[in-house]
């Protein structure tokens, strides 16, 4: 899934193609895209587009008092549509402008999970967005630490909840372990002092890194072509020490991460492969 940095870069890129050209539609092509029943999309009608802002893991089309709210979930995407057939394959909502022009979302396969919510006025605490925490890389190093000191869940499972920590994924979670030399598996409030600092620099040094490669790319592209030190590369070497990445897979995703690096070399079972575990 897209974090925020590939989705502050498209909201970038949507605001360059589409920004200020006057909103002559929206038409949900899925039924079930459109997730409110008001205020209504044709609210937007007739006022300037954009500009496309972002919070958390979702984009943010403002068109005059109301805000189409998007979430592409996993293989979402928001494209130029040059043809603007009725029925396009994957298509689940189109965008009109009076230059002609059109903005898709699709949706490979038959997920249909990508939605989109109406917002009037600021969107900020109201659905989806209600619970969202703040943006992992404007936190202060002492509102992360008294986010940490909440929670007594697992370090990677943390930076994923978006009620702790809005826009960080699977990929930025394995990524900000390691740069902070820290265990995914570590207890978030047993961090102490110092390995606080690690964490709050990485989070903002692994986003600004992602977001600076995401501003060259001309469209979302997939994990792997980003980046990654240990995110995808079980069993290649760690960039820093040269130890084996190793990886836990659970159902819904792995963690990755270096032995030498982050637990003291202790290698974790991995409980869908160990045959010990099973
Ligand atoms: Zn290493």
């Amino acid at each position: 899934m897209p974090e925020m940095p590939e989705i502050q870069a498209h909201a970038e890129r949507l605001t360059d193609a589409f920004g200020g050209t006057e909103l002559t539609g929206f038409r949900p092509i899925s039924f079930t895209v459109l997730k409110t029943f008001a205020p209504q999309p044709e609210e937007a009608v007739g006022h300037p587009f954009g500009p496309v802002g972002r919070r958390g893991k979702y984009l943010l089309l403002h068109g005059g008092p109301v805000t189409f709210v998007v979430h592409l979930m996993q293989g979402g995407r928001l494209r130029d549509d040059p043809k603007q057939t009725a029925k396009p394959r994957g298509g689940l909502a189109r965008w009109t402008f009076a230059d002609g022009r059109a903005l898709l979302l699709t949706e490979p396969g038959h997920e249909r999970r990508a939605g989109v919510w109406m917002v009037a006025g600021d969107p900020e605490g109201q659905d989806p967005l209600t619970g969202l925490g703040p943006e992992a890389d404007q936190v202060t190093r002492d509102e992360l630490a008294a986010i940490v000191g909440g929670q007594g869940r697992r370090l990677h499972g943390l930076l994923r909840n978006q009620g702790a920590l809005a826009g960080i994924g699977r990929r930025l979670a394995n990524e900000i372990c390691h740069r902070a030399r820290l265990s995914p598996f570590a207890t978030a409030n047993k961090l102490d002092g110092d390995e606080i600092d690690r964490l709050h620099a990485a989070i903002g040094a692994c986003i600004a890194e992602t977001l600076a490669e995401e501003r060259t790319r001309d469209d979302l592209g997939s994990v792997k072509e980003r980046t990654s030190a240990v995110h995808n590369r079980v069993g290649e070497p760690c960039p820093v020490c040269g130890d084996t990445i190793r990886t836990v897979s659970y159902r819904a995703y792995t963690v990755s991460y270096c032995p030498t690096c982050q637990t003291n070399g202790k290698v974790l079972a991995d409980n869908t492969t160990s045959k010990f575990l099973k």
